[in-house]
C-alpha cells in the first residue's frame, strides 16, 4: 500500500495569521479600525509603500468611513510592519494548539509524506522557509519539509504528486483540483455555507476545522487498502 502524500497550507490552516494581522491593525489605527483580516495568499501588496507616501494620520481619519484608497493604504502600512518585523512568521499563534503535533503523530503512524506549502512573503530576519520550519518544530513537528512558492498551488501539488492538499483558500483548492490529481480539502468555517456549497459543487472536500480534516485523512489512510470503505470516506468528505 502506498502511503499518503499530504500537503498543508500554513496560514488559516495551521497558523493564525488573521489574528496577528488584526493586532497590528489595532495597534496602528485603533480598536474601531477592523477590516477583513488578510491572508498572505490574497493580501500581499503588489507594491511596497514608499517613503514618500504621506504619514498614516494624514490619510486615515477615523471619524469617517474609510475610502477604498484608505483601505489600500491601511493594508500597505500593515504589510510594511509585517515585512520589517524580524522573523515575523515565527511569532504566530497556532489555529489549533494540537494540530501540528497530531500531523506529526499521524505521519509516523501511517507513514505519510507531509509537505507544508506557503506563499508567505519575505520579512526581516531569516528566510521564509527557515522561519516556517522553526515555527513547525516549535509546534511539535520535528523534521518539516517546507515549500515556499510564488506560483500555482496546483502545479506544486502535481509536481509533488500529492494525494490530498488542505487549504483555507477556495481559490487554491480550485487550482489544485484543476491542475493536479490531488484531492483538495477546504477548511471552511462553520456558518460559511455559501463557500461550502460551491466548493462541494466543484468536487472540493470540506472540513470545518483542521482537527476534523485530520480525522478524515486518518480514515482515508486506514481505508486505503479497502476500496469500499474508501468510497464511503470519499463520500463523507464530499469527494465521492
Ligand atoms: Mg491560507
Amino acid at each position: 500500500m502506498t502511503p499518503l502524500r499530504v500537503g498543508f497550507d500554513m496560514d488559516g490552516v495551521l497558523a493564525d495569521f488573521a489574528s496577528a494581522y488584526r493586532q497590528i491593525e489595532t495597534r496602528l489605527f485603533g480598536p474601531q479600525s477592523q477590516t477583513r483580516a488578510g491572508d498572505p495568499e490574497d493580501e500581499t501588496p503588489e507594491r511596497s509603500p514608499s517613503n514618500n507616501d504621506p504619514p498614516a494620520a494624514a490619510t486615515l481619519d477615523s471619524s469617517r468611513a474609510p475610502s477604498p484608497h484608505d483601505l489600500r493604504r491601511r493594508r500597505d502600512l500593515i504589510w510594511q510592519v509585517i515585512h520589517s518585523t524580524p522573523d515575523f512568521w515565527t511569532t504566530l499563534a497556532p489555529v489549533d494548539a494540537e494540530a501540528v503535533r497530531r500531523i506529526r503523530a499521524l505521519s509516523l503512524r501511517h507513514r505519510w509524506d507531509v509537505v507544508f506549502i506557503t506563499q508567505r512573503p519575505a520579512t526581516d530576519g531569516e528566510s521564509v522557509q527557515r522561519q516556517t520550519q522553526r515555527w513547525l518544530v516549535e509546534q511539535g513537528f520535528d523534521l518539516p519539509s517546507v515549500l515556499v512558492i510564488t506560483g500555482s498551488r496546483g502545479a506544486a501539488a502535481a509536481a509533488l504528486r500529492l494525494d490530498y492538499h488542505i487549504d483555507d483558500s477556495p481559490k487554491n483548492c480550485v487550482d489544485v483540483k484543476s491542475e493536479s490529481p490531488a484531492k483538495p480539502i477546504l477548511i471552511a468555517e462553520p456558518g460559511d455555507e455559501t463557500t461550502a456549497a460551491s466548493a462541494k459543487k466543484l468536487g472540493i472536500g470540506i472540513a470545518r476545522t483542521v482537527g476534523d480534516c485530520l480525522d478524515l485523512l486518518e480514515r482515508a489512510s486506514v481505508s486505503r487498502a479497502q476500496p469500499t470503505l474508501l468510497t464511503r470516506v470519499a463520500r463523507l468528505v464530499g469527494l465521492g
